[in-house]
């Protein structure tokens, strides 16, 4: 499989270096030359196979040579293995034809562990393989930071350095990063916010001489497009677990950064019956402000009680304009160029188009306290704040009763106990059993200045073989 830039200039890369590799070389994001299509067929006969299973099927295709078939079998054994749950996205029903499919049972009790999980062993096969080291070197305002840790534990060939901004990320989310013991594991807490952070990140990539040529930095950030493909698979077996492919589904998905519902999106494209697909924004909603008016503009970043979701852009869209766009690299090009100076459109039979694919809805604080409060008191079951953003939206816009409604459950409701307790709720969500003592693990991170020069000398000194 071959890999080419949404913005037509970078050149095709192969599935390792597209692994390695995070923006193209153009300021693209890479996407696959062509998609695998499955028919229905042979999506039927992946009924009742294991979650690992099915991720080999859904997954080969964009892999094929760059890893041997049973190599890619037993890393994507060890990957859901880890999971707290045997079925591992298990499904909750809510209500007649309306289920929410639990994402939250891997290691840091969110979505992103289903990605990051496999990046990692990914990652350190690659690595191995060309007998190479990488430096990941990432930002995190909470959830991202400890799923990438806890997925690069275990690898020989990657230092890991996460940055957060010091006494302002949540204590249970600082205790996912700093308590995970491992020598190549580096917690660095900036004084400073999560913008210094990502400033800092951003310097070091642009410039690499601090490594002094010995290693190389590398991003697991949610463009990287093994992400993406690791999402895909939970689609077809929910489809799967419901009565699919023999029916259709529908997919509402909690969204900030585009790429867990572009996943869903590629998961039709490949063949899996899916008749609506929903984007459920907080009030940093310029994707469901681009979807009622087709007008793509940033606004200023809203602090809710969803962070996860607080964006001003999304990143991965720019995957989806591609194909709106005919895959026309030039067009996609010119538009994000326009973008990042003011507001943009498309042309109309574009956005049109759009609109036949995605419905879409904004949810705000109160609303999503009013979901997590409804749905506790008629079902005893907990949501999290970007779960039940979801699941509002997937009420307002759904369209057809008869088509089962899924929506991701992207978090653990113990991750955000203020949304609970602002829900007016006395219930406090407790952590599951693995994790009951994270109040009692030992904690290790560095407390630096908010000085790039000072965070790069300690990356220089710390690495493995430095
Ligand atoms: C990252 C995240 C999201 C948003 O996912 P995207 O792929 O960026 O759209 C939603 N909910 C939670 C809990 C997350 O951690």
């Amino acid at each position: 499989m071959r890999y080419i830039s949404t913005r037509g200039e970078a050149p095709a890369l192969g599935f390792e270096d597209v692994l390695l590799t995070g923006l193209a070389s153009d300021g693209g994001l890479y996407v696959p030359e062509s998609l695998p299509h499955f028919s229905l067929e042979e999506i039927r006969s992946w009924r009742g196979l294991s979650y690992s299973e099915l991720a080999f099927n859904v997954m080969h295709p964009f892999v094929d040579d760059a890893i041997p078939a049973d190599d890619f079998r037993q890393m994507l054994d060890e990957t859901y293995a880890g999971f707290a749950h045997q079925a591992v996205a298990p499904l909750v029903q809510l209500d007649t034809n309306e289920w929410v499919l639990e994402l939250f049972r891997g290691p840091t009790l969110a979505f992103k562990d289903f990605a990051l999980q496999l990046l990692g062993r990914l990652l350190d096969y690659v690595l191995e393989k060309r007998n190479q080291h990488v430096v990941i070197m990432g930002a995190t305002s909470g959830d991202t930071g400890s799923a990438a840790i806890e997925g690069c534990r275990r690898c020989e060939h990657v230092d890991i350095f996460i940055l957060h901004p010091y006494q302002r990320v949540s204590e249970v989310q600082r205790r996912q990063m700093t308590t995970v013991q491992g020598d190549n594991i580096h917690n660095i807490a900036v004084k400073g916010n999560f913008d210094d952070c990502q400033r800092m990140v951003k310097e070091s990539f642009g410039d690499q001489s601090f490594l002094g040529g010995k290693t190389q930095l590398a991003a697991v950030n949610s463009i990287n497009w093994a992400r993406i493909m690791a999402q895909i698979v939970y689609y077809f077996q929910a489809s799967l677990a419901l009565g699919g492919p023999d029916r259709s589904m529908a997919f509402s998905v909690p969204t900030g950064n585009f790429g867990d519902i572009f996943a869903g999106y590629l998961a039709k494209k490949m063949g899996l019956p899916i008749s609506q697909l929903v984007i459920a924004t907080n009030r940093n909603d310029i994707l469901h402000r681009f979807m009622s008016g087709n007008k793509y503009e940033q606004h200023k970043l809203e602090h809710t009680l969803s962070p996860s979701m607080d964006i001003m852009v999304s990143s991965n869209f720019e995957r989806l304009l591609f194909d709106l766009h005919g895959r026309d690299g030039a067009a996609v090009k010119e538009l994000l160029e326009n973008a990042a100076r003011g507001p943009v459109s498309i042309e109309d039979y574009r956005w049109r188009h759009a609109r036949k694919l995605f419905d879409s809805d904004a949810v705000d604080d109160k609303t999503t306290c009013d979901t997590i409060r409804e749905i506790y008191e008629r079902n005893e079951y907990l949501l999290d704040p970007h779960t039940a953003i979801g699941v509002h939206a997937a009420r307002t816009c759904r369209r057809d009763p008869a088509v089962p409604m899924v929506t991701l459950g992207t978090a653990h409701p113990a991750k955000f106990p203020d949304a609970i307790a602002e829900s007016g709720l006395s219930v406090k969500p407790e952590l599951p059993a693995h994790m009951a003592d994270l109040f009692e693990r030992e904690e290790r991170y560095t407390v630096l200045d908010n000085d790039v020069a000072g965070v790069q000398a300690f990356i220089a000194k710390h690495w493995k073989n430095a």
